[in-house]
C-alpha cells in the first residue's frame, strides 16, 4: 500500500508516521518511511532551494514546479521501486500538499496543479491519505518550540487557514481515500485512531 500523511505545519505528520512505522514493524509488515520535498539526493537539494530563507522572491508557480520536480524523482527513484518490492510506503506529504499550499494557499489553479503532478507521479495515487486536521495556530505553536528557520516562517496565519480549508475540501471530495483525523488531541489518541483506519485498509 501507498499511504500519505498530510496536514498543516506542526499537525504531527512526522510524529505520527514514526509511530505508525513502529506499529507496522511490530506487526511484521515491511514498510518504508519517506518524505517530501526531499527523499532523494536531488529532491533534498530542491528542498533546500524551496526553503531557503533569503529566496523571498519565489513565485507560487516556481514552487509548484519545484515540488513537482522533487516528486518526480521521489516517485521514480524511491516510491515505485519500494511498492514493487512489496513495501508499504509511508510518505510525509504528497500531491495533496501542493493543492492545499500552492493551490488554496497561493491561489494557483488546482486543475493545473493536478495536471503538472500527473506528469510528476506517472499517475501514482495514494491508496490512503491521513489528514491531520488542526487549527494552524496550535500547529505553529507546537513547531515554534522546534525553531526551524526557513522561508515559510514569514507566512501569515491567514495563509495556513486557507491551506487547512484546501485540505478539508479535498477530504470532502474524496472521502474514501482521505481520512480526516482530529490532530488537536495527544499523540497516543491520534495514533490509536490512525491504527483503526490502517487496520480497515489492510482488511480490504
Ligand atoms: P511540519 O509540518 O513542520 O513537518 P509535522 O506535521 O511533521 O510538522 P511534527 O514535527 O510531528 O509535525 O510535530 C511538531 C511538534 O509538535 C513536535 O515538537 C512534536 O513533538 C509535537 N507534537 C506532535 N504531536 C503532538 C500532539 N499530538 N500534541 C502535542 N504536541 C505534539
Ligand atoms: O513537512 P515539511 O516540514 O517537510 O515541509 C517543509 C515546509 O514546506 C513546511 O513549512 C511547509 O509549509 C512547506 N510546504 C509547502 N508546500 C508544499 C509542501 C510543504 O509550502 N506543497
Ligand atoms: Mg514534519
Amino acid at each position: 500500500f501507498f499511504i500519505t500523511m498530510e496536514g498543516t505545519d506542526g499537525s504531527g505528520k512526522t510524529t505520527q508516521i514514526e509511530l505508525l512505522a513502529r506499529y507496522l514493524d511490530e506487526k511484521g509488515i515491511k514498510n518504508l518511511v519517506t518524505r517530501e520535498p526531499g527523499g532523494t539526493r536531488i529532491g533534498d537539494r530542491i528542498r533546500e532551494i524551496l526553503l531557503e530563507k533569503e529566496y523571498t522572491e519565489m513565485r507560487g508557480e516556481t514552487e509548484v514546479l519545484l515540488y513537482a520536480a522533487s516528486r518526480a524523482q521521489h516517485v521514480a527513484q524511491v516510491i515505485l521501486p519500494a511498492l514493487k518490492e512489496g513495501y508499504t510506503v509511508l510518505c510525509d506529504r504528497f500531491v495533496d500538499a501542493s493543492i492545499a499550499y500552492q493551490g488554496e494557499g497561493r491561489g494557483i489553479d488546482a486543475d493545473r496543479i493536478v495536471g503538472i503532478n500527473e506528469i510528476a507521479t506517472m499517475g501514482l495515487k495514494p491508496h490512503l491519505t491521513i489528514l491531520l486536521d488542526i487549527d494552524p495556530r496550535t500547529g505553529l505553536k507546537r513547531k515554534r518550540n522546534k525553531q526551524n528557520r526557513d522561508r515559510m516562517e514569514k507566512e501569515e496565519i491567514e495563509f495556513y487557514d486557507r491551506v487547512r480549508r484546501g485540505y478539508l475540501k479535498l477530504a470532502e471530495r474524496e472521502p474514501e481515500r482521505i481520512k480526516k483525523v482530529d490532530a488537536s488531541r495527544d499523540e497516543a489518541a491520534v495514533h490509536s485512531e490512525i491504527v483503526i483506519i490502517i487496520e480497515n485498509l489492510f482488511k480490504r
